[in-house]
C-alpha cells in the first residue's frame, strides 16, 4: 500500500522545540525568549529583516553558539548542553562551503567520515551525488548548493538547518533550486528549518513561516494565514505590500474614505487609526464622468508582473496601490481617472506614532 507524503514525513522526521531561547551579544540582545516547535518532517522558515535573531536562532540549535537561557530539544533529548557534532544536523549556508581541492564526491566522503559512517557506505553515497567529479570552480553557484545540499544530507540528520541558502543566487536558479530544496525535504521527510530574508521565498517553501522581530516570534502560521490575516502591523508591512490609509474606528469597523471595513480585531478601540489594506483588496474601474470623490483619482504607474499587474493611483493626498488581472489593468493606463473599489476584506490597524499626532 503507498503512503501519503504526510505520513511518510511523520515516519521519518523528529520533532524540534526551541523553548524560551534567549542570546545577549556583549548588551545586544539577538533572541528574546524564542519558542517554537517544528513537526516532525515540517519544513519552518524563520522570516524576518536583518538583524532580527534568524540566524542566531539557527546556529543555537546546531549548537554552534551556546544560550543564555532556554533548551533545545530535538526528538525528545534535551541538546542544550551536547556539542555541535553529536547532534546529527545537516547544515547549508549561503555561501558556498564545498572544500575548493575536493570534487564534489570528495566533499560528500569527507563530510561522512568526520561522522563515522563506514567507509563502504561512505562511497556509496557520495557515488549518488550530483556533479560528482567536478571541483567547486567548475561548477555554477546552483550547482555548488545542490551538493552542498547532498552533502548535508549525506550524513543522515535528524534535522535539517538552511541558513539563507539561495540568497547568493541570481533570481532564475534561485527559484529552481527552491522548488528542488522543497521536493528533495519532502522525499526525505526531514523536519527543516529555513532561515531567510525574502518573503517570497519563505511564503513558498514553508509549511510554516515565523516572522521574526527582535529576537522574538511576532507570528507563526502557513504562509497563507501569515500573509492574508497578519496578526500585527509588523508582519503586514514586512511580508507583502500594505497600503496604509487614515481612517476612523467606530463600533468594531473602519470607515476609510467613506467605506467601511470588518477589522481584524473588532475590539479595536474607537477614534482615528491607520488601516492597512493590501493591493488585492483594491480594485479599479474607469470613471466615465470623472466625477470627484474621496475614491476617484489618476493612474500614474501599472507595472506589469504577469498574470497581475500593480497599479499606482494618485488620490490628490495619498497613493494607493492595486493589483489585478493584467487584462483589467491595461484597461486603464497611465493618466486614466479611475474610481477605486475597496474589497470589504478585514482590515488590520496601526496605531503608531504618526496616527497619534495627526490625531
Ligand atoms: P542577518 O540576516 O543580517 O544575518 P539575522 O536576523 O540573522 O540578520 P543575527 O545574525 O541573528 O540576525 O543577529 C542578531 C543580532 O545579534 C544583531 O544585532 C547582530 O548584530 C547581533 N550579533 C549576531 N552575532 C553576533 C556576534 N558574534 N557578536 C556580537 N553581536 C552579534
Amino acid at each position: 500500500m503507498s503512503t501519503t507524503p504526510t505520513e511518510t514525513r511523520a515516519r521519518s522526521g523528529v520533532e524540534v522545540r526551541l523553548e524560551e531561547l534567549r542570546k545577549v551579544y556583549s548588551g545586544v540582545t539577538a533572541l528574546d525568549g524564542l519558542s517554537l516547535t517544528i513537526g516532525q518532517g515540517e519544513l519552518v522558515a524563520l522570516l524576518g529583516p536583518s538583524g532580527c535573531g534568524k540566524t542566531t536562532a539557527l546556529r543555537l540549535v546546531a549548537g554552534l553558539e551556546e544560550a543564555n537561557g532556554g533548551r533545545v530539544v530535538i526528538g525528545g533529548q534535551d541538546v542544550t548542553n551536547l556539542g555541535a557534532n553529536k547532534r546529527q544536523i545537516g547544515m547549508v549556508f549561503q555561501a558556498y562551503s564545498l572544500f575548493p581541492h575536493m570534487t564534489a564526491a570528495q566533499n560528500l566522503e569527507f563530510g561522512m567520515q568526520l561522522h563515522n559512517v563506514e567507509v563502504d557506505e561512505r562511497r556509496k553515497r557520495a557515488r549518488e551525488t550530483p556533479h560528482a567529479n567536478k571541483y567547486a570552480s567548475q561548477m555554477s553557484g546552483g550547482q555548488q548548493q545542490r551538493v552542498a545540499l547532498a552533502r548535508a544530507l549525506a550524513i543522515r540528520p535528524k534535522v535539517l538547518l538552511l541558513d539563507e541558502p539561495l540568497s547568493a543566487l541570481d533570481a532564475r536558479v534561485r527559484a529552481r533550486l527552491r522548488d528542488e530544496i522543497r521536493r528533495v525535504q519532502l522525499e526525505v521527510g526531514i523536519t527543516t528549518l529555513f532561515v531567510t530574508h525574502d518573503q517570497e521565498e519563505a511564503l513558498a517553501i514553508a509549511d510554516r513561516v515565523g516572522v521574526m522581530n527582535k529576537g522574538r516570534i511576532e507570528q507563526l502560521g502557513p504562509p497563507t494565514a501569515i500573509y492574508s490575516r497578519p496578526a500585527t502591523p509588523f508582519v503586514a508591512e514586512f511580508v507583502g505590500l500594505t497600503n496604509r490609509l487614515n481612517g476612523n474606528v467606530r463600533s468594531g469597523e473602519v470607515e476609510v474614505r467613506g467605506v467601511r471595513l470588518p477589522l481584524v480585531k473588532p475590539e479595536t478601540a474607537d477614534g482615528p487609526a491607520t488601516a492597512l489594506i493590501r493591493p488585492e483588496a483594491v480594485t479599479l474601474a474607469s470613471d466615465g464622468d470623472a466625477s470627484a470623490g474621496p475614491l476617484v483619482g489618476t493612474v500614474i504607474a501599472v507595472s506589469f508582473l504577469g498574470a497581475t499587474s500593480r497599479v499606482t493611483v494618485d488620490l490628490g493626498d495619498v497613493i494607493v496601490l492595486a493589483q489585478m488581472p493584467t487584462s483589467q489593468a491595461s484597461a486603464n493606463p497611465a493618466g486614466s481617472r479611475v474610481r477605486l473599489t475597496l474589497r470589504p476584506d478585514p482590515v488590520l490597524i496601526a496605531r503608531d506614532e504618526k496616527t497619534a499626532a495627526e490625531a
